[in-house]
């Protein structure tokens, strides 16, 4: 056990532009090793991640780091800020039968990844590695296709400036007698200098993506949510947001297979998978939502204009400065509503939250 909250260690450094005077602050750099403007930086404290100091840049956000900071400033506080994620071993197995069945479909389709490791890596237990195998056999029996063209995992990466008016609370320091934004780099010059401006990042990958429309990969025991445009309109909005050629998106989204075990034969997993195996070709279409013998594909088709993109995009602009809100106040304070239900299951960081302090059996901190 360690107290990771305990962040007396880290000197409360002056903000001030370009000059940290933390010894521990390791400046973002991008793959040309460039000093990225106005993002937070890393600390390079051996078990820290970002630092959690510096009030004057954003992080760089995404769909999924947005939900967690709406569903609970804590959560995202201990996700992004102190890089704390549970080891794979300890996820539920819903996740652990979706993230099999993301690198059975990348392996299918020429991905660099490995099978194997991943499912000792997860300690997948062997009946959802039975029910998994059985849809991935299914699939290729049936000879479902995907359009060729395609790139895997491209990267979503945009940039929105944030303009702040001139009646919105911005902590600001004095430097040199000049009144300096805390969180802005630049005023913006259409508007007579009235108003601050700053870049905000947002990143993420898509599952396939092609020059006109992408494709998402969903494994799910209530497929239908990743069917109707309002549930997932953050995450696909995002994606339409950060390319404007794509049109649309095919939501390919399998059902996870309910069947229970038969305790009484004690039924393994090679019983397991021939029962799951059997039905799934016998219905298909229950498996593959959307599933077209004729022209071996499955999905649904939901197109751009189902999403209300400027609302995401003005979303985005807001959350992150109530982020930068919550960091300079130094409280990003628990929602205990979440507490039960975060994403339709009990919150991974439950035990965190109630004693303060972290298991390092069932926790670690990200890699920077
Ligand atoms: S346990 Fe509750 S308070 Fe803690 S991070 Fe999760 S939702 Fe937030």
């Amino acid at each position: 056990m360690r107290n990771l909250l305990d962040t007396s260690l880290c000197s409360k450094f002056e903000p001030t532009f370009n000059n940290r005077e933390c010894t521990f602050y390791q400046y973002p750099e991008d793959s040309n090793m460039n000093i990225i403007s106005g993002v937070c930086g890393f600390c390079k404290q051996p078990g820290a991640y970002r630092c959690v100091a510096d009030v004057t840049r954003h992080v760089p956000l995404s769909h999924s780091s947005i939900g967690d900071f709406l569903t609970c400033h804590r959560l995202y506080y201990l996700k992004k800020i102190l890089g704390i994620e549970m080891r794979p071993p300890f996820f539920g197995n819903p996740l652990k039968a979706g993230k099999l069945w993301d690198i059975l479909k990348q392996k299918h389709l020429g991905g660099n990844v490995e099978i194997k490791k991943t499912i000792e890596e997860y300690e997948i237990p062997p009946m959802i590695v039975a029910k998994v195998r059985a849809l991935y056999h299914a699939y290729k029996e049936l000879e479902i296709e995907v359009d060729l063209g395609y790139e895997l995992q491209a990267k979503v990466d945009m940039e929105y400036e944030v303009i702040l008016s001139p009646s919105s609370f911005i902590p600001s320091i004095s430097i040199n007698a000049e009144k300096v934004n805390l969180w802005a780099d630049r005023r913006d010059a259409k508007s007579d200098n009235r108003t601050w401006m700053f870049p905000v990042q947002v990143a993420g990958f898509y599952d396939r993506k092609y020059a006109t429309y992408f494709t998402e990969d969903k494994l799910s025991g209530r497929p239908e949510f990743y069917l109707d445009p309002f549930y997932i309109q953050s995450q696909m909005g995002t994606y339409f947001l950060a390319d404007p050629n794509l049109e649309y998106v095919i939501m390919e989204v399998v059902q996870f297979p309910q069947q229970r075990e038969n305790k009484k034969t004690e039924e393994g997993p090679d019983e397991m998978y021939n029962r799951v195996y059997g039905d799934i070709l016998s219905r298909p279409s229950k498996y593959f939502i959307g599933y077209d013998k004729q022209k071996k594909r499955y999905g649904k088709k939901l197109y751009k204009g189902e999403f209300n993109l400027e609302e995401i995009k003005r979303r985005y602009q807001q959350v992150v400065l109530e982020i930068l809100s919550c960091r300079y106040n130094d409280n990003f304070y628990k929602n205990f509503k979440a507490c039960g239900n975060t994403y339709g299951h009990p919150c991974e960081f439950q035990k965190i939250c109630m004693n303060e302090n972290i298991s390092d059996t069932m926790f670690r901190t990200r890699e920077k």
